[in-house]
Order: structure tokens, then C-alpha cells, then sequence
């Protein structure tokens, strides 16, 4: 048996702010939780104070194996004002708080107590692998990345896997939706280079490489880059429509048509929020580097873009919208890894997931849904393993989901722990024996 919200509790006050990460202790802690519950599992490390474990309770061996992922890092909290020490994981009105306790401790030790219970029930059809990693917060390569090239083995025969993130209040129309994320965004790193003429500073030159650089920062704050309808956003709609109030359905209607798309979308921008982002590839300016004395006018001035792209869409395309949209004189240039994120999500699981979320609160909308991020999803897809965020959570809908998750005062309902726990046990059993999968 698990204290579920004495071990995230634990888990918390261990800090594995990365960098530097540190992940180790974390690793120690979860270890010997599975080894007082009999279950086995291995550590991998590329970086012996990082280490990666992956247990595995088996199955009857009627199913392909299921992989449960999630990452033991968590992003710092410098410059934010906290109600309670971060790293404190202290248990206050039935809520435990601290820097993780959403993203993703808490869900891990959901996921935990879940397989502890698996392991002394009836055994699954398939054995269920748990991997839990370092570093998925600045990329992934130590943990997530490391393992699937260095020990695919581990993962042989996974077709599907369960990660971060769903689940999280998401209401819209005064429904209470809950996404299931089935797809993510590729990342981008874009650098433009900006030229002009050199010279003395004492005698101004218009239209120089830091003029083209104004221009350019001026353009990304006005205008967007265009929107694209991609099949997961397609299937979140439709998913949503039958749900909404009738002119909401009007205008979602609006958004599922390329002809209308982009018009409706600008109409739409308040209501959508951040869900804009599903809808185009966006470009968020963060480093600029030029000019190295006060009185020499530089030759050259560099931007750094964090680009997230559309899954599907091509680096050159997204980089031939950028160039339109900053209309100055640059070269563009951009590096991106080779995501296995493919551009049709596949929908296998989707059916297994959403009856589990509805067994856990019946008066949620399961929803498909792509986040606008990036996760260890696609490190594990290069593998073929088909992933979905599935980290069911039931928040209060008025709790400020997406503010918190590496913002200030993250925290969890100690009774969300149970039913999260509860539902991933639920497709635990079912996985492998239900036309669903
Ligand atoms: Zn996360």
C-alpha cells in the first residue's frame, strides 16, 4: 500500500529543479516504494546523479506491453511570489503543495499506487512498464532521449504509452471539458540575422541591421503567423461541438472550415485564449546578441525565435511564413531535432481513456486535444510507440490549471489522488481485453 499524499508529499521536498535536476534522490525514493510493494525494476543513467528507472509488473501476456511515462524534474520558482514554501510539500486544507505537485509528482505517484495495485490484483492482459525520468523540462536527452537510443530494448513490443498531460479543468462554454492530449507541437529554434551597414556612432545610419531588428520585434508583437486546421484541433472540435450552446457550435463550425478558419479564429481571440496556439505555428522572440561597443555601429544583429510548429508541417514552410511576416531584409536560419510526432494522431486508445475519465467523474466531457508544448512524447514516439497525456486529475473547475503548472503556488487536492490513481488502474485492467484497443 502507498500514502499517496505522503509520498508526493516526500517527493516534493526532494528539489529536482533542473538544471541542475538532481534527480537521484528521487529515483532512491520511488525504488524503494516499489521494492516494499515486490515490484522489480532497473535504473539506466547516462548521468550517474540523473538516473532514469523503469519497473514492470508483468501481464498474462494476451496484450502488448502498456508504457506509463513521466518525469521526476521539475522547473524552478526563481522570481515568483509562493503563499508556501515550494519545496516544503506541505499538506495544508486538504491540498499538498509545492513546485511539481502537477506537473508531474503528483500524477507519478498516481501512477505508482495505480501499479502497486495492479501488481497485487489480477494481472493485467499486458505487462504495464513504468518509466519515470530526469531532465524532460530542459529537453529530455538525459533521461527520455538517452533511453530510447540507448536501450530500446526496454520498450520492445509497446505499441501505446500514457504521459503528461490531461485532464486539467479546461471549461469552455460552461462545459466542463477534459482533455486527453493525442498529439503536441515540434519545436523550432530559429536564428535571424539582421545586417547593415558599419560605422562610427557618431554619425547615425537609418535603416541598420538594428532598425531591421526594431521592424522585425515590431511585426512578431502585431501580427500572427497563418492558421492551419491540422486533424487533432479537427477532432477536438468535433468532439466538442454536440456539447456547446448552439451559436457556440455556429462559430466552432466556423473554425472547422479552412475558408472561414482564419476569420473566425480572429474573431474567436478572446474566447480561445491560449487555445489560439492549435491553430498556427507561433515564433516567441527570447535572445537577441548584437553590437559589442558603445560607439561602433554593428555589422550584424541576431534573434533567437522559440518556434513551436503545427505537427505535419514542414520546418522550411514554417520558416517561409516567418519570413513573410517579419518583411525586413534577414537570413533565417533553424535547427529542430527529428520528432517522431506524426501529423495523424492515432485515436486507438482514445476510446479506453475517455470511458476511464467518465468512470471517474461522469459529469466531464472527455475531449481529444493537442498542447501547444512539447513533452517526452516524442522521444518515445521515434520508437513507433503511439503516446497520449492521460493524467487524470479531477480539479476544481475554477482551480487556475495552467497558471500554477510552472507558475506560483502549484499545488494538488489530496482527494484527486485516489481517483486519478483509480483510473489508471482502471485502464490498467481493461487494456487488452475491450474492442478498444
Ligand atoms: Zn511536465
Amino acid at each position: 500500500m502507498i500514502d499517496a499524499a505522503t509520498l508526493l508529499s516526500d517527493l516534493i521536498r526532494i528539489d529536482t529543479t533542473n538544471p541542475p535536476g538532481r534527480e537521484r534522490e528521487a529515483v532512491e525514493l520511488v525504488g524503494s516504494t516499489l521494492a516494499d510493494n515486490d515490484i522489480a525494476f532497473g535504473t539506466y543513467a547516462k548521468d550517474p546523479g540523473r538516473p532514469s528507472l523503469v519497473a514492470r509488473v508483468a501481464g498474462e501476456g494476451t496484450a502488448p506491453p502498456l508504457l506509463v511515462q513521466g518525469h521526476l524534474d521539475v522547473v524552478g520558482v526563481t522570481g515568483q511570489r509562493w503563499d508556501r514554501d515550494p519545496f516544503s510539500g506541505e499538506i495544508v486544507d486538504g491540498w499538498v503543495w509545492g513546485r511539481g505537485a502537477l506537473d508531474m509528482k503528483g500524477p507519478i505517484v498516481m501512477m505508482l499506487d495505480a501499479l502497486v495495485r495492479a501488481r497485487q490484483g489480477h494481472p493485467p492482459a499486458g505487462d504495464i512498464i513504468l518509466c519515470l525520468v530526469p531532465d524532460e523540462e530542459s529537453g529530455g536527452s538525459l533521461g527520455a532521449g538517452f533511453l530510447v537510443s540507448e536501450h530500446p530494448e526496454l520498450f520492445e513490443g509497446v505499441a501505446y504509452a500514457l504521459g503528461e498531460f490531461g485532464g486539467f479543468p479546461f471549461v469552455f462554454d460552461d462545459v466542463r471539458f477534459s482533455p486527453i492530449q493525442i498529439s503536441e507541437r515540434v519545436g523550432v529554434e530559429f536564428h535571424v540575422t539582421f545586417r547593415g551597414d558599419p560605422g562610427h556612432a557618431s554619425m547615425p545610419q537609418p535603416g541598420g541591421a538594428m532598425a531591421k531588428l526594431g521592424r522585425a520585434l515590431v511585426n512578431l508583437d502585431r501580427k500572427h503567423l497563418p492558421v492551419h486546421l491540422t486533424a487533432p484541433t479537427r477532432l477536438m472540435l468535433e468532439a466538442m461541438s454536440p456539447h456547446v450552446s448552439p451559436p457556440t457550435r455556429f462559430a466552432l463550425r466556423g473554425l472547422l472550415d479552412d475558408r472561414t478558419a482564419p476569420a473566425t479564429v480572429a474573431a474567436l481571440r478572446s474566447r480561445l485564449g491560449r487555445m489560439e496556439n492549435l491553430f498556427r505555428n507561433t515564433a516567441t522572440p527570447t535572445i537577441v546578441r548584437g553590437g559589442d561597443k558603445v560607439n561602433v555601429i554593428p555589422a550584424e544583429v541576431m534573434l533567437t525565435l522559440d518556434g513551436r510548429m503545427l505537427p505535419g508541417m514542414d520546418p522550411l514552410t514554417m520558416r517561409d511564413e516567418l519570413a513573410d511576416l517579419l518583411d525586413v531584409e534577414c537570413d533565417i536560419s533553424f535547427s529542430t531535432e527529428r520528432s517522431g510526432i506524426p501529423a495523424e494522431p492515432d485515436m486507438g486508445l482514445f476510446d479506453l481513456l475517455a470511458s476511464a475519465v467518465l468512470r471517474m467523474d461522469p459529469g466531464l466531457v472527455p475531449i481529444p486535444y493537442m498542447i501547444p508544448a512539447i513533452t517526452d512524447a516524442r522521444w518515445f514516439s521515434k520508437l513507433g510507440i503511439r503516446c497520449y497525456g492521460f493524467t487524470p486529475m479531477p480539479l476544481p473547475a475554477d482551480f487556475a490549471f495552467e497558471a500554477t503548472v510552472h507558475g506560483a503556488n502549484e499545488r494538488i487536492p489530496v482527494s484527486a489522488l485516489r481517483p486519478g490513481s483509480d483510473a489508471y488502474l482502471d485502464v490498467f485492467q481493461r487494456y487488452g481485453r475491450t474492442s478498444h484497443t
